[in-house]
Parts: C-alpha cells; sequence; structure tokens
C-alpha cells in the first residue's frame, strides 16, 4: 500500500510527518505504533524514526533481522549497495554455522541442496606430502550437522526471504553517527545518511564489516594488516568438472591455496600468500589478478589447481589484503556503547585461515537477538533494558571471537610458514607446521566448531519492536 502523508507515533509522543511516497507495512504495539516504511526518495535533512537499526546487509546484519524477527521486533536494515552483495563467492560453514542457521529456522532451505563434506586433503608442496583430515561430522537432534560450503549469495537469500520485503533499504550508506538524550533520559541515535536524511534509533546495531563506521565511532581499533593478501574466485565449467566432492589444500612456503567443488559445474578456489605492497593488490583488473597467479605466483602448483584458477568466471574474481581486529581491542574494546552495538566482521574481523568469520556473525545474530528477547520479556519499569541486553550480548560474545580471531591468525601465520621474513623463523614454523598443526591443533578447533551458541527463546509480541 502506498500512502502520503505518513506519520510516525513513538513511545514519547512524537510525532513526524513526510510528504513522501511510502510503503506501509508493519503497526501496533500496546503503549504507541510505528508504521514501518520504506521511502521510494528520500530527501535532504528529513528525519525518520526507526526502533531498531541494523547498518549493513551482509550475513550479519541480515541473521539479525531474521533472529529480531524470530522474536517478534522489526528492525530495518541499511545497505550501502543497491543491491545484496553477490561476489565474495563461497564460504565453508562449520557446525557451529548450522546450529544457529537451525534456531534461525533457515537450515533446512540450505541443507537439502549442499552436501557435507566429510574430509579435506592437504598437500606439502615442497614434500610432495599429502595428509587426509577428517571434516567434523555428527547426528544431532535427527540432523546431520558438518561442514557445507555454500556460495556467499545463496545463503543471503536464504536470510533475505526471511524478512518482509520492504526491511531492507538500499543505497543508504551511514556517514555518520551522533547520539541524542531525550527528556526521559533515555538515548536515541541518529544516523546520517549520504542521501542527506537522518533516521533516529533506539537500538543501533552496526554489521557494516571489516572497516565498520559503526565500530569507529563506539572507539574499537583500527583492522590490522595481516602482511598477507587473498584471490578467491569462483570457476565455472561448461562441462561437469569430474572433481571428486572433498576440499583440497595446497601448502608451501608463504602459500596456502585451494579448491571446492561446490556442485558438478562450479568450484570454488583460494590463493592466499604473504605479500608486502598489499596496495597494488587491489587495484589490479581480474584479467591481471588471473593472470598474476596462474602465471607467477602458483605457476608451480599441481595441474588440477590450475585447471580450476583457469576457468574462473571474472566476474567472481577478487584479491585483496587479509585484516583482523587486536584480539585484546576485541576482548577489552568499547564493543557497546549505550544502545549501539556491532556484530559480525564490525565486531571481530579476522582472517579465514579457519573459515569461521560468516560462522561467528551468525552465531552474534542469535545470542543478540536472544538478549533482546529475554530482556525485554522480563523488564518491567527499567528504562535501560536495551542497554542491559547489549551489555549480556558482548559479555557472552566478546571472548568466545576475541579467541576465534587469536586463533585464525595463528592458523594462518603457522600454515604459511612465520609472519615474518627471517628464514629461521619460516622454518621452525614449517617444522612445527608439519609435524603438530594437523595432529594438535586443529583437533582442538574442532571441539570449539561444536559450540551450539543456543536457541532464540520464545517469541513474544514485541509489536514493531517496542523499545
Ligand atoms: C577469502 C575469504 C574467505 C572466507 N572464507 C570464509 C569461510 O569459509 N567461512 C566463513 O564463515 N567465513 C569466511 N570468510 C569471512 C566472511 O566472509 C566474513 O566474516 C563475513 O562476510 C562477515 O559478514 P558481515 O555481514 O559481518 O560483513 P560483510 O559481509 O562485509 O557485510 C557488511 C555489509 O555492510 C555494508 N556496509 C558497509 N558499510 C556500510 C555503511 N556505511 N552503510 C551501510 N551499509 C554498509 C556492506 O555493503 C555489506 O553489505 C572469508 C573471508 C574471506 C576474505
Amino acid at each position: 500500500m502506498t500512502t502520503q502523508g505518513l506519520y510516525i507515533r513513538t513511545k514519547e509522543n512524537h510525532v513526524e510527518t513526510t510528504t513522501l511516497k511510502s510503503k506501509r507495512t508493519t503497526t501496533s504495539t500496546k503503549d504507541h505504533f510505528i508504521i514501518c516504511f520504506q521511502t521510494e526518495k528520500h530527501k535532504m535533512g528529513m528525519v525518520e524514526n526507526e526502533e531498531i537499526v541494523i547498518v549493513g546487509g551482509g550475513i550479519a546484519g541480515l541473521a539479525t533481522a531474521v533472529a529480531l524477527k524470530r522474536v517478534g521486533f522489526h528492525a530495518r536494515v541499511l545497505e550501502r549497495h543497491h543491491e545484496l552483495r553477490a561476489g565474495g563467492t563461497a564460504l565453508g560453514l562449520a557446525p557451529n554455522a548450522w546450529y544457529a542457521l537451525r534456531a534461525l529456522g533457515v537450515d533446512g532451505k540450505l541443507t537439502s541442496t549442499h552436501q557435507i563434506f566429510t574430509k579435506t586433503v592437504v598437500t606439502n608442496l615442497e614434500t610432495g606430502d599429502t595428509q587426509a583430515m577428517a571434516l567434523p561430522m555428527k547426528k544431532d537432534r535427527g540432523d546431520d550437522i558438518g561442514v557445507r560450503y555454500v556460495q556467499r549469495k545463496t545463503l543471503l537469500k536464504a536470510l533475505a526471504e526471511e524478512l518482509p520485503p520492504d526491511t531492507i533499504r538500499f543505497s543508504s550508506k551511514l556517514i555518520s553517527i551522533k547520539s541524542e538524550t531525550l527528556q526521559d533520559s533515555s538515548k536515541v541515535t541518529a544516523l546520517h545518511l549520504d542521501d542527506g536524511s537522518i533516521i533516529k534509533s533506539k537500538v543501533v546495531i552496526g554489521c557494516d564489516g571489516v572497516h565498520s563506521a559503526v565500530a569507529q565511532w563506539l572507539g574499537l581499533s583500527q583492522p590490522l594488516y595481516s602482511g598477507r593478501s587473498a584471490a578467491y574466485g569462483l570457476s565455472v565449467f561448461p562441462e561437469d568438472h569430474e572433481f571428486e566432492m572433498l576440499a583440497r589444500q595446497y601448502l608451501g612456503d608463504s602459500v596456502r591455496a585451494g579448491f571446492i567443488p561446490l556442485n558438478s559445474k562450479e568450484v570454488y578456489w583460494f590463493f592466499l600468500h604473504k605479500s608486502s605492497s598489499f596496495e597494488q593488490d587491489t587495484s589490479m583488473s581480474p584479467e591481471l589478478i588471473l593472470k598474476e597467479v596462474t602465471d607467477n605466483l602458483a605457476k608451480d602448483f599441481p595441474s588440477d589447481f590450475l585447471t580450476v584458477a583457469k576457468h574462473t568466471d571474472l566476474s567472481t574474481l577478487a584479491w585483496g589484503p587479509l585484516r583482523f581486529r587486536a584480539p585484546w581491542n576485541v576482548a577489552f574494546g568499547r564493543t557497546r556503547n549505550g544502545n549501539v552495538t556491532v556484530a559480525g566482521d564490525a565486531m571481530h574481523p579476522m582472517t579465514p585461515d579457519i573459515g569461521q568469520g560468516g560462522c561467528s556473525a551468525l552465531e552474534d545474530a542469535v545470542v543478540l537477538a536472544r538478549c533482546l528477547n529475554q530482556a525485554h520479556s522480563t523488564a518491567t519499569e527499567n528504562q535501560c533494558w536495551v542497554e542491559n541486553a547489549l551489555k549480556r550480548y558482548v559479555d557472552e560474545r566478546r571472548w568466545r571471537a576475541a579467541c576465534v580471531v587469536a586463533g585464525s591468525w595463528l592458523s594462518g601465520m603457522v600454515h604459511q610458514g612465520g609472519c615474518g621474513d627471517q628464514q629461521w623463523w619460516s622454518r621452525a614454523t614449517i617444522w612445527f607446521r608439519d609435524r603438530y598443526l594437523y595432529k594438535f591443533f586443529l583437533p582442538k578447533l574442532v571441539d570449539f566448531v561444536w559450540t551450539d551458541c543456543g536457541d532464540l527463546g520464545s517469541p513474544v509480541t514485541h509489536g514493531a519492536g517496542s523499545t
């Protein structure tokens, strides 16, 4: 339904009008009502009110919106691009991600079309030795839980389908944040967007990725450069590729690469390497990136890897520096201020070495929605229940996230033979990697990925976000 002269009434009886065309969607709680809308056009200086705003429509943002919806809150998602991100090829989703997806109610859509991978085969390029490592897998509450590889766009679509059609406001880039205190001493956050409009919200969740503006506003440290870069892409074989459905990895001095068939025609590949001049990496055209990988960096790799790389769909090819937030900053930094917090890469950017960034983002979503749900259900006259919920959320998440960031960095460092240029250190790390990494370190990690973040709690009617 399209309406003119839309109004929004909040708890404070603050009424705002707009003369823009808007789509009316949801309404009504016991003491106030809110009309949520998607404006077709936004005007400079126009002020809108939302109860909960999620900045960023990536994995963390959409999963958080789905989780909140399942417990009865409505959240608006702001995404700077005009559509959901299709790039980024594929993600390995470990058991902890599937537990989170189960809590979100979207696992069934993906498990029926994505098989479990039971092993990864690792080839040492210097010695030629090959080791097979079993991947975690078990039956849990009747479901087969294990590692499945899912295209990023498939995951985003599965999450977005769960949301009312107007939830995501595209082409809405957050550029600055201001905090205001209302007469009743509650806090409201003003989000200034690049189209000149302002959104005032009582809860702001920054899911805006590694270069998060919300994390910056909170005062978290800038992500650090790991000294390594990654190239990754999706290869398409018009005829079937005929590779066995298992994950393959290649370890060399300073490089780590691999490929994973997603189905009979598509194969996801990645190539991680030490690089001191990452500024140059990001400015290269896809053709040059591919040439650099196949004709230079990976020219001595096994023919299977080169065959896969040469079939890359260039529109999917990306190359960028790998960054992470210092684990102590994740653990002790300000991940919340009043009613503002962060989730996903905005909170804990990490190197992709143990494939946990997206999995952790899904866990964040479930824990955050559960904390808000529980705090709201038990709230009496406590005006600070949102703050309490967000405090509980960051307390629950920060240590685990800090450990995953540290574990990812450590795993990457060991896999690629140290982080400096000293030969002795590199040799020692490779010695450790070849003897102990797969025997001791990675099995410990397997325990870690079996963590179930739990469910969302009983759905309660919070109306359109009764904060
Ligand atoms: C090579 C590589 C391989 C990986 N492999 C795996 C894997 O196998 N398994 C795994 O779990 N993880 C993996 N990851 C990590 C995973 O991709 C990330 O952790 C995950 O994408 C984080 O999701 P997010 O939603 O927090 O951030 P993002 O995916 O970065 O999404 C952030 C969103 O916010 C939007 N945004 C940013 N700024 C603004 C703004 N100012 N205003 C509005 N919108 C904004 C962006 O456009 C984007 O849509 C890998 C990463 C890399 C680089």
